[in-house]
């Protein structure tokens, strides 16, 4: 088999892949979720002309000439109407967020009337209606104001709650499984005998999964036999993706692609032209996709952010969250590219003008987790790419992980 490209991989990850069942959540438990349904007004916002500012509430046309002397009738405060009209010559004391009375058409700030007991006298400036904030004039009722599939943030719970939702229609998270492979590894904090690594990668893989909007279930670690592999595998019924990590080269301790197999997946494809992560496993089984990644911290981290997140995005009905890549300069030069599209670990900064610069790190080890975690962008060279010269601008992947 041919290794396929990153566009093409992630296209076959996708294809014929539908997002999970909705459920209602209430509102503090919504941030990050992904809308299901498209959400309508139930009320009109504001439900009455209010006032934007304290001050008087007049007839405009009773204080075109200042000074102007009214007679105060009563308040309107929010939440406590002024109940009755304003006829000419007459003022209502009025405060931010009041419904403005009947017969009144203006607002006077306070800043520009005297007021005497009952007597309030405009003296300056022009009443505007610009302090009147219209009814209706956020939105009105029956307007169509969020769409499905966005990810709701801060402002779509703020506009859902004044829609008069309590509770609104999200995706279900899509619940991933991840399992480590391999018979060198110790789970993180225990005692390493020789030869043995710390299996760490389980932990970053949750914590790109939970980022995504899935729900993560860690099933261990697999040791280097076909059947401990299909206990662990099969241990993954119920969820909507499997992530093995490790194993996913061809080789003789590499048995994940048969253990699929053998537990009823079809192998889609197990090899991509991509640096870090060639061997990366697509595999289905039902409803349940797999992704087997590299056993490299690197190489996994960085081949989850390519293919899991989007994958996660897909099933939880997230439109719209398509990787942007930005362009830079490089600080200096880089070599040509070979026949696998490179994500190569970077600084990406800026200059005192604005200009956005990426300079590579100095190793692009797949296994160096440290340098990862230093840096904050991947250059994205393509394949076959030419040299690119000191001062080039390159397309870069801003690291969000
Ligand atoms: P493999 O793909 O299984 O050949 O693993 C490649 C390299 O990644 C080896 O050095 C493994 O020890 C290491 N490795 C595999 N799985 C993990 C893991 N879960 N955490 C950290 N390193 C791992
Ligand atoms: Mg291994």
């Amino acid at each position: 088999m041919a290794a396929l490209s990153v566009a093409e991989a992630l296209d076959r990850i996708l294809i014929g892949v539908v997002p999970v069942e909705t459920e209602f959540v209430g509102l503090l438990e919504a941030g990050g979720r992904i809308l299901a349904a498209p959400l309508a007004a139930m009320r009109t916002h504001p439900p009455f002309d209010a006032s934007a500012m304290d001050g008087y509430a007049v007839r405009a046309a009773d204080v075109v000439r200042l000074p102007a002397t009214l007679t105060l009738i009563g308040q309107s405060a929010a939440g406590r109407p002024f109940v009755g009209s304003v006829a000419p010559g007459q003022a209502v004391r009025i405060f931010t967020g009041a419904p403005l009375p009947d017969g009144a058409d203006a607002i006077v700030i306070q800043e520009n009337a005297t007021s005497d007991g009952s007597l309030v006298t405009v003296v300056d400036g022009r009443p505007d209606a610009d302090h009147i904030r219209p009814m209706g004039g956020d939105f009105t009722a029956g307007q169509c104001l969020l769409a499905p599939g966005i990810r709701l943030t801060a402002r779509h719970v703020l506009l859902a709650a004044g829609m008069g939702h309590a509770r609104v229609p999200v995706h279900r998270k899509p619940v991933v499984a991840i399992m480590s492979t391999g018979d060198e590894l110790v789970p993180p904090g225990e005692h390493l005998a020789a030869g043995q690594i710390t299996a760490s990668n389980a932990y970053a893989i949750a914590a790109l999964a939970t980022a995504a909007g899935a729900e993560p279930r860690y099933l261990g670690i697999a040791r280097d036999t076909v059947s401990d592999l299909c206990a662990h595998i099969t241990a993954a019924a119920g969820a909507d993706i499997l992530v093995t990590i490790g194993g996913a080269s061809v080789g003789d301790h590499d048995l994940v692609a048969s253990a699929f197999q053998q537990t009823g997946f079809d192998l889609d494809f197990w090899k991509i032209a991509m640096r870090p992560g060639k061997p990366l496993i697509h595999a289905r089984n039902g409803r349940l996709a797999a992704l087997g990644l590299p056993g490299n911290p690197v190489s996994s981290l960085i081949c989850a952010r390519v293919f899991l997140v989007p994958l996660i995005a897909r099933l939880s009905g997230a439109t719209g969250l398509d990787d942007h890549a930005i362009r830079a300069q490089l600080t200096e030069p880089l070599g040509a590219n070979g026949p696998r599209q490179h994500y190569m670990r970077a600084a990406l900064d800026h200059t005192l003008d604005g200009q956005a610069r990426v300079t590579p790190a100095r190793s692009q080890d797949s296994s160096l987790s440290a340098l990862l975690a230093a840096s904050n962008a991947l250059i994205v060279r393509p394949p076959n790419a030419p040299p690119a010269a000191a001062g080039e601008n390159v397309s870069v992947l801003a690291i969000d992980f």
